[in-house]
This record gives C-alpha cells, structure tokens and sequence, in this order.
C-alpha cells in the first residue's frame, strides 16, 4: 500500500512537471510565465503584386518572443491606355501597365461599338471618360445614318460637331450616298476616304471640316456644290478614277474669295495638291 502510494506520488509530481514544461513550450520556451506585451507589428517580407507578405511583432519582456501574421498580397494596379480602338463592328482593346512593376502588363477587350442611330453615336461619344478624348475613335456609320441629313435639325453634321473635342475618323463602307451637310462642321474630322460604291457626296457634306487634311475619293463620285469649303488646310485630294461632276465651290478654300475652280481637268484622276492654300492669293490646285 505504501508502495502504492509512492508511486502515485511519483507519477503525480511527473504530470506536474510535464504540464509545467507544456505551458513554458507554449510561451516560446521562457521560464517564467506572463502575459505578453506584443510591441507594434512591423514588416518583415513586404507583400508584392502577386504574393503576400509578413509581418512580426515581439513582445516586450521577452525578445524571444514573437507572432507573425501574413499580408495580403497587393494585387496589380493598372493603368489603362486604349490600344485599339473599337469600332462599331469589331471590339478594341486597352493594354494595362501596373503601376508598382512596369514589367506587369495585361490587355482587355473593349466592346464593339453599336449604335442604330446618329444620336446614339453622339451620347456614347460624349459619355467617353477624359483620358480617352485624345483618341481616335473609328466609327462605322449605316446609311441609313447619312442619307438626307440636312443641317436643319440634329444630323450627323450637327451630333458629331457637339463632340468636336474627340477626334472621329469615319470607316464609311457599305454607304453609297452621303447626304448633304452629313458631316458640316465635324472639325474633329482630320482625313476621310470615301469608299468604293460612293456615288454621290451631297452639298456641304464635309463643309467647314478643317482639321481636314487629306480626303481620297474614288472613281464616279458625283461632288455636290461646296461639299468640302472651308476645309481649310485640306492640301491633298486624290480621284482615284474620273469624277463625273464638281459642284460650284465644292473645295472653295479660305473664309475670303479663293476657291478651287472646277474643270474637267481637275475631275480627272490623280493626286492634286495645293501648296499656296489658303494663302490670300488665287489658290491652284495641281495635279500631281
Ligand atoms: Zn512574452
Ligand atoms: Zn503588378
């Protein structure tokens, strides 16, 4: 019985001692017990674009001490710039560049465009944000758009003018006949190809355009009276083939008396260019 007794003393004290370790184990391995006094966290590995980081604190009576916790990573940061633009048929695209590691770089794809209406196109172009004013916009128009727009009421003309601060160039395939004053006063405008299948440019189509620089136009096309006047710095004008018929003024030039005199040399193919325009002289316009 005494013996008994020993032994459970024995391995009492042992349960004792072991406990005792335990909790000196779960303290960090400190001998005396308390309760820690964690200084402020501080960071140890910093987090990246893609993987976390850590930070440690120590405790203040026992430098030995300490927890750590993860950080979450920071995820990219990134900066957009349009890479291609959409139109009205295909979707463009913007590459992102993160700002804490130019080498992290990424693209999305910009919804096409769609519009049934001029006036669709006009909101959707005045809703672009500011860092997208500076681009250049393709916009794909119906004929349905264009046809008989007058500068009466909110044509083409008028829409894209309320906009003049983005610039627009125009993919006007499938049209075949550009209304008169469809585009009066774009001065967003800064060159235009008018396509194959193009059988009339109304009057004043392209009036008072005078960011235009350029304008190709191919063979057939019946040029309405003052379609391009007041397209001040418009120096290069190509006939891809004969051109039927010029309107009275069609490239009248300066806001003074100049005007390109139309003949049946000047509707013959070619490039013509101008190098005097819109000098206060009598401008001429070469066939190249
Ligand atoms: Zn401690
Ligand atoms: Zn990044």
């Amino acid at each position: 019985m005494k013996n008994a007794i020993k032994v459970l003393g024995v391995i009492s004290m042992a349960l004792i001692i072991g406990f005792a370790m335990l909790a000196c184990d779960e303290d960090g391995g400190g001998d005396d017990k308390h309760t820690h006094q964690w200084g402020d966290w501080t960071q140890t590995t910093a987090a990246t674009c893609t993987e976390a980081g850590e930070e440690t604190r120590t405790c203040k009576l026992d430098a030995t001490h300490t927890e750590t916790r993860p950080v979450a990573a920071l995820g990219h940061d990134y900066e957009w710039v349009l890479t291609t633009p959409p139109t009205i048929v295909a979707a463009g695209e913007e590459k992102g560049t993160c700002s804490r590691d130019s080498s992290h770089t990424t693209t999305r794809a910009i919804t096409a465009v769609t519009f049934t209406t001029i006036t669709d196109m006009g909101t959707w172009l005045a809703a672009q944000d500011g860092n997208r004013i500076d681009t250049a916009y393709a916009v794909k128009l119906s004929v349905g758009d264009l046809g008989g727009n007058s500068s009466t009421d909110g044509s083409a003309g008028k829409t894209l003018k309320d906009n003049d601060t983005k610039y627009v160039s125009l993919d006007l395939s499938g049209i075949t006949d550009i209304g008169s004053s469809a585009f009066n006063g774009c001065i967003s405008l800064t060159g235009v190809t008018i396509p194959a299948g193009v059988t009339n440019i109304g009057g004043w189509a392209f009036s008072g355009c005078y960011r235009l620089t350029e304008t190709t136009i191919p063979a057939g096309v019946a040029i309405g009276m003052s379609a391009f006047n007041y397209c001040i710095i418009l120096t290069s004008v190509t006939f891809q083939g004969t051109i039927p018929s010029i309107g009275d003024n069609a490239f009248l030039g300066d806001l003074r008396d100049k005007f390109y005199a139309t003949d049946t040399t000047n509707g013959t193919p070619g490039t013509y260019t101008t190098t005097d325009y819109p000098v206060n002289s009598s401008s001429v316009w070469t066939k190249n």
